[in-house]
């Protein structure tokens, strides 16, 4: 079995998370009023709050936020638990990226290079397409996966989002010290 490669910290610059089927099983309930509600993993939660202390730390910086099609304020509602930022609504991803990446990296001539993207559908597909590192949860949609250099082993709404942060930060090659102090200031 090959080995796949994996962004080293300072490969990166920028995390963005799609969240219906990353965050999420990608399964809403929908109430006789149309209220929706989904669930997501709370090993997810853990995974910033390890993720903000590696930035404190100064292991790697990184802009991390959501960004999705749907317009449902759910998502507004995760991303404010999990202290992270959140553009909804976004029917062109590719197109809204291009405009950040214009806005906040103006002298960088290929921003999609350090850019780390995670999505499951068809509709993540043309950002992936250029991001220089892409991951795909385990039951991402089969063109969705084909594109993906990173093949999360869990799937979406399971983990998924913990296990790359956790291979980000090479949990796996911590010290029982390391681990410990990383987890008591999460
Ligand atoms: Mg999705």
């Amino acid at each position: 079995m090959t080995i796949e490669p994996f962004p080293l910290p300072d490969q990166i610059h920028t995390i963005v998370l799609d969240f219906d089927g990353v965050f999420t099983d990608n399964k809403v309930w929908v109430d006789q009023d149309g209220r929706e509600s989904v669930r997501c993993d709370r090993a997810d939660g853990l995974a910033f709050d390890m993720l903000r202390h590696a930035q404190a730390q100064g292991a790697l910086s990184v802009d991390v936020f959501i960004l999705s099609k749907e317009p449902n304020p759910v998502v507004l509602s995760r991303a404010k638990k999990l202290q992270l930022a959140c553009q909804h609504g976004i029917r062109d991803k590719r197109a809204f990226l291009s405009d950040h990446f214009t806005r906040l990296r103006p002298d960088d001539p290929n921003p999609f290079t350090g850019l780390l993207y995670v999505g499951n559908d068809l509709n993540d597909a043309p950002v992936m397409r250029k991001a220089g590192w892409a991951a795909a949860p385990a039951d991402a949609h089969p063109a969705v996966r084909a594109i993906a250099n990173i093949h999360l082993t869990a799937a979406g709404g399971h983990g998924c989002v913990r296990e790359l942060v956790e291979r980000l930060l090479r949990i796996n090659e911590m010290t029982e010290w390391e681990l410990d102090e990383l987890i008591s200031n999460c």
